[in-house]
């Protein structure tokens, strides 16, 4: 096994809309050979706690990481902070902040559900979502339990999508404060997923400058499921803006269309990995 295969810094929990609680992942990803693992729920540091004390148990290091809901151009982008403080009362706020803003959004896909015909959604994703962050995953669980849909990506091409019923734009905090309050956690912040926004080349150009603009230190250029052009893809953005690289496999459970723990490509080695950031 390669050195870097052994690193995953894109992971979910129950903390938010992965399967596994923080400690049964954190000791899959021990067995399954990873030594540097970043738990990065959205919108959320809850997870984090119970992740480290699993993570000493299992001789692991385990990056402290959030994986934040911002706006931008109309779209909602993924940016993860890796290796924060957990201290930071601005961060602290954002999280609280951004779970209210999901409280909301929730309350207003299960009041569009129901116009469709699909009844007790907003509660039934609330009784699966538990004591984690609410999300769309959880809406989609519900209509697969309930028969509406066959399965997850059934469900993000009938519902929960624009001109869909369930869908409902939300209001996220800009990239710009995003990004300050990583930074302000004295974390990276790293634009997840950069291919997966449908995006034309030349806003993804301009999101990356801005976002580099902003603070902004890395892209993940190895997220799961990658193909290899698309690596090189992510690595020429990564060249042309002078940022670093970052890799996760973006696990939620095992039937997840994005990856599964570990198993990553590397990343290429003219590019700056993620981890000499701190
Ligand atoms: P939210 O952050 O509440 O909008 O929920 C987004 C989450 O829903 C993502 O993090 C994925 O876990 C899941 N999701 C979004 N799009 C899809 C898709 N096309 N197929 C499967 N899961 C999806
Ligand atoms: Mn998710
Ligand atoms: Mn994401
Ligand atoms: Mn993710």
């Amino acid at each position: 096994m390669s050195f870097q295969s052994a690193i995953d810094l894109h992971t979910h929990s129950t903390a938010s809309d992965g399967a596994l609680s923080p400690a049964a992942l954190v000791e899959k990803a021990a067995h399954a050979g990873i030594e540097i693992l970043a738990l990065t729920d959205h919108d959320t540091l809850s997870g984090l706690s119970d992740a480290q004390t699993a993570a000493i148990k299992h001789n692991i290091t385990l990056i402290n990481g959030i994986e934040l809901s911002a706006q931008w151009d109309h779209k909602t982008i993924h940016i993860v902070g890796l290796n924060i403080k957990l201290d930071r009362e601005t961060m602290i706020n954002a999280t609280i902040h951004l779970k209210q803003l999901r409280e909301e959004r929730a309350i207003k896909i299960g009041a569009q559900l129901k116009k469709a015909g699909i009844d007790g959604a907003y509660e039934n994703a609330k009784r699966i979502a538990a004591n984690g962050t609410i999300t769309r995953q959880h809406f989609s669980t519900y209509l697969v339990e309930a028969g509406y849909a066959k399965n997850q990506r059934d469900v993000f091409k009938r519902y929960l999508v624009r001109n869909k019923p369930g869908y409902v734009s939300a209001e996220w905090p800009g990239i710009e404060e995003t990004i300050a309050r990583i930074n302000e956690a004295n974390g990276v912040a790293v634009i997840a997923h950069p291919l997966r926004y449908k995006m034309t080349a030349t806003k993804l150009r301009k999101l990356i400058s801005e976002f580099k603009d902003c603070g902004g230190k890395a892209i993940e250029v190895v997220t799961g499921h990658n193909l290899p052009a698309e690596i090189e893809l992510a690595s020429n953005y990564a060249k042309r803006y002078d940022v670093a690289a970052s890799t996760g496999s973006d696990f939620h459970n095992e039937t997840t269309p994005w990856g599964q723990l570990g198993n990553l490509s590397s990343i290429p080695n003219d590019l700056t990995p993620v981890w000499e950031l701190w």
